[in-house]
């Protein structure tokens, strides 16, 4: 017999989604898709994309909506115990709002049998590469994902830790004494996030455009031309001596993170992916380099850093995923 599911993966700027079929444990994506959720980012606005997205789910693939069994939504933020509450998620500007009510109203009456979960995106993108991608079946996990800011999920013994809020995995808050009076997003101050995130990144270059430590003709950039992280990488390449000393910087800081991530967790396997360490190969081999070196001998004789292989599907996928574990909740 084959159920289906529905996956959904909520940007800033998008929302993913993905239907997959599952039959006797294997799996199979039978359609993804990405929808613009620019100007409609209230918890109404994304609840009536799920249900916009199910009412067409028979015309894109001939199955009746009514036999999903489950949907699952990703979301870049921390989310309640009961999954019914997003917390804080920064991209999206939502505090302590109850999607789960959102969803309900929505979808209540087209999918009645479905079961429906929230997740944190960093553990659906973890869940869903080891299911199916890069981490398949690795007995544990830790995926650090650089993107706009930093990320974790977190699998241990074939299981998902969520941790006792469930928000294990917000290691973009660990903090550094070097660090401290940087402001962070979150509130606090002296967190790596503030620092080596993508948005982090492109603040410091400006700063230093600004104050005349670096100018755009040097980075490659048009007066218009925002500074990201790919112009460091690009400015690495040429031996530009501001990049060189802007990824050693950087890469110390995140190859310590995941350092002593790797003390305390002693993974079969980091998964480091995200916008920024997937667009800058230069950095990634850098922390790789200085990981290695700082983190405890005993915990890296069988360490593996891989490469997400799932890439944008890897959050719909494993949101949908989640769907088929334990805790589900009933609409
Ligand atoms: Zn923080």
């Amino acid at each position: 017999m084959t159920t289906h599911y529905l996956g959904f993966d909520i940007g800033g700027t998008h929302a993913r989604c993905a239907l997959i079929a599952e039959t006797d444990g294997q799996f199979k994506i039978l359609s993804s898709q990405k929808h613009s959720i620019r100007g409609a980012q209230t918890p109404r606005d994304i609840a009536l994309i799920v249900r916009h997205v199910v009412e067409h789910v028979h015309a894109d693939t001939g199955i009746d909506p009514q036999t999903l069994k489950g949907l699952g939504i990703a979301i870049a933020g921390q989310i309640s115990v009961d999954e019914h509450t997003v917390i804080n998620a920064p991209n999206l500007n939502w505090h302590n709002v109850d999607f789960y009510a959102a969803l309900q109203a929505s979808l209540a009456d087209l999918v009645p049998q479905a079961s429906i979960r929230i997740a944190n995106d960093l553990n659906a993108i973890a869940w869903g590469e080891y299911q199916f991608g890069a981490a398949r079946s690795l007995p544990s996990l830790l995926a650090i994902y650089v993107g706009t800011g930093i990320g974790a999920g977190l699998i241990i013994d074939h299981k998902l830790m969520v941790g006792a809020d469930n928000v294990s995995g917000e290691i973009g808050h660990t903090k550094f004494p070097e660090l401290k009076g940087i402001p962070c997003g979150c509130g606090q101050t002296g967190c790596i996030e503030g620092y080596a995130g993508g948005k982090a990144i492109e603040y410091r270059i400006l700063h230093d455009i600004q104050n005349a430590v670096v100018s755009r003709e040097e980075l490659g950039l048009t007066a218009e031309e925002h500074p990201t992280a790919r112009c460091i990488e690009a400015g690495f390449r040429k031996g530009l001596p501001y990049a060189v000393r802007f990824w050693d910087e950087t890469a110390l800081m995140l190859g310590m993170l995941v350092a002593n991530a790797i003390a305390i967790l002693n993974p079969h396997a980091l998964l480091l992916g995200g916008g920024v360490l997937e667009g800058c190969p230069s950095l990634l081999a850098k922390i790789i380099d200085n990981a290695m070196e700082m983190a405890p001998r005993s915990a890296t004789a069988h360490i593996q850093f891989i490469k997400p292989t799932l890439h944008d599907d890897a959050g719909t996928l494993g949101a949908a995923l989640l769907c088929l574990s334990a805790g589900q909740k009933q609409l």
